[in-house]
């Protein structure tokens, strides 16, 4: 019984240590879409000439191109640490929890945004996620 046990702890620890390994061989893909609507929108609502924004697991830019964007390595581990965010809750979850944080705190004192604002020098997540155009995106 107690050999049974300990070859189920073994291969419950084994397969935990491939489904890690697996996370980090393998990145999360990203997509980035440039000219985006939505980005666009919140533009004008924060009154920001340039802007990215996060829906999913997809960076929305308004005013900045791809490649301006990932030149902008702080910004970029900002906009990755929302879409970890988006991971963590869920989009109903997080979409709420950002709207309300938004109204009670401001846009600076979200905790969401103070998050972000913190993992600006995170190289992890640079590691953890792979940024691709839309297209290329999409037939991975
Ligand atoms: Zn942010």
């Amino acid at each position: 019984m107690q050999h049974k046990l300990t070859t189920v702890a073994c291969i419950i620890k084994l397969t935990t240590h491939f489904m890690q390994n697996h996370d980090k061989l393998k990145p999360m893909p990203v997509q980035i879409r440039e000219n985006a609507l939505l980005a666009r929108i919140a533009a004008k609502v924060l009154r920001s000439p340039h802007m990215a924004i996060v829906m999913k697991r997809t960076i929305h830019l308004h005013n900045t191109c791809m490649k301006d964007f990932m030149q902008n390595r702080r910004w970029v581990r900002h906009e990755l640490k929302h879409i970890e965010q988006f991971e963590r809750y869920g989009t109903l979850r997080f979409v709420s929890k950002y709207l309300y944080y938004s109204m009670r705190h401001g846009y600076w004192n979200n905790p969401l945004e103070v998050e972000a604002r913190a993992a600006e020098y995170d190289d992890s997540l640079l590691e953890k996620y792979q940024c691709t155009e839309p297209e290329h995106a999409e037939l991975s």
